[in-house]
């Protein structure tokens, strides 16, 4: 058995962050190798730093999320710079959300093309949240070409035959919960279309929790957590119709090559 990694979390989220040790050792102890964690804004950059020196396994990503707009500070993109340089990190998470019809698109926009630019400077992976924005994001990436350093489409929302089109500029495809729901018509046609060298697969930690952890407690509302990866590859290998071991396997070695130069600076910097 390989392992698993878990390619987007925030394990910086209040509702967690006093459980970070032993969610971190049931993710251990479940097989999860590797836990990625967002910030989704400048407030929390400090608080992902300090969680991926004092866990090992816990592989850090700066960036501002498209819903936190509103907490830029004027110098964001140099605070944010100088956090990816001294932090063996990847970018993210950031994107475009266009969900609220009242979200100011450009400057969704502006912000993420600068993330953009940022993770292909630097060489880093780009941790990318793309809600209802599918025409928005191909747009910018025909303009860019492919991701250098590559990156992930977290959580998986869009249709099936968007995929081969995200494929070819190096970005991986991330399965969450959402494939565990009942009626997840739409992302079992995407686990279908996903190549099995572009498969990745998450928590979205503490949110997207799956069917099988509210169907275990009906009677309150539990929070998700990265021990529950095996289950959610389970529910996958079941509903892409292939071996458990196999798509485990390709998730992790997809998750890796996603993480590799974050892992090898992080080695470096040790
Ligand atoms: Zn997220």
């Amino acid at each position: 058995m390989t392992g698993f990694i878990d390619v987007h979390t925030h394990l910086h989220d209040s509702r967690i962050i006093n459980d970070v040790p032993d969610i971190v050792l049931r993710a251990k102890n479940a097989g999860v190798k590797k836990i990625a964690t967002c910030a989704t804004m400048q407030e929390n950059f400090e608080r992902t730093a300090e969680l991926s020196e004092k866990f090992s396994g816990v592989l850090p990503c700066f960036g501002i999320h498209p819903w936190f707009l509103d907490t830029l500070s004027p110098n964001w993109e140099d605070n944010l710079a100088q956090w990816l340089e001294k932090i063996p990190s990847g970018v993210g998470e950031t994107g475009l959300d266009f969900m609220d019809k009242g979200a100011d698109r450009d400057l969704q926009l502006g912000v993420f093309k600068t993330h953009l630019a940022l993770a292909c400077d630097l060489n880093r992976p780009i941790n990318i949240h793309v809600r209802k924005a599918w025409d928005a994001i191909l747009k910018i990436l025909k303009h860019h070409g492919p991701l250098a350093a590559g990156g992930v489409i977290h959580s998986y929302s869009g249709s099936a035959d968007l995929i081969p089109l995200l494929e070819k500029f190096n970005l991986h495809i991330s399965f969450s919960g959402s494939v565990t729901r009942p009626n997840a018509k739409k992302v079992v046609q995407a686990l279908g279309a996903v190549s099995l060298d572009r498969i990745v697969f998450e928590t979205d930690t503490p949110d997207i929790v799956p069917q099988f952890i509210l169907d275990a407690h009906p009677d309150k509302t539990p929070l998700n957590e990265p021990a529950n990866v095996p289950q959610i590859v389970r529910v996958a290998a079941q509903r892409k119709c292939m071996d458990f071991q196999t798509l485990a396997r390709h998730g992790y070695e997809n998750s890796l090559v996603l993480f590799g130069s974050v892992l090898n600076s992080k080695a470096e910097h040790k």
